[in-house]
């Protein structure tokens, strides 16, 4: 079912609205994702051109390799897209995390397994601790924000 959602970068500058179809995201673990990102892997969901209006401005690009092109902010410096140099594909990806609501959409596949990390790809068993539980993260946003982040 066709549904309009909503993202942007962390600073709120560049603003997007896109029509989807389904919730099916998946993980690129590529080298240039990775460097895109500082990350071990991205989570991406791919749209039609056509259905993505940028709302306040449209993103910075820069090739980050020769076939491809991503969009970032760049006030902030959130990764926003990756696309294809060529103008003529139908399709981007837009980052899981730049989402309004990113908790909606669910990994179906994975991409560029050759330079996966395999030892961070099943972390499930590992300790976990909230936020409010680190009193280096918790007393900081309490003095300075009166309230933790959402
Ligand atoms: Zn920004
Ligand atoms: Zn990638």
């Amino acid at each position: 079912m066709a549904d309009t959602v909503t993202g942007g970068c962390q600073c709120g500058r560049v603003r997007y609205a896109v029509v989807i179809d389904t919730d099916e995201a998946y993980l690129c673990h590529c080298r240039m994702c990775q460097r895109a990102t500082g990350g071990v892997s991205i989570a991406l969901k791919g749209v039609t051109r056509a259905d993505l209006t940028w709302t306040t401005c449209a993103p910075d690009r820069y090739p980050s390799s020769p076939i491809a092109n991503r969009g970032f902010c760049s006030a902030c410096g959130t990764p926003l897209t990756f696309e294809f140099a060529d103008d003529e594909a139908p399709g981007l990806d837009l980052t899981v995390g730049s989402f309004d609501d990113p908790y909606r959409f669910r990994p179906t596949s994975h991409f560029a397994i050759e330079s996966w990390h395999d030892s961070w790809l099943n972390t499930r068993g590992l300790l976990g601790k909230r936020s409010e539980d680190n009193p280096s993260t918790r007393d900081r946003w309490m003095k300075v924000v009166g309230k933790l982040p959402e």
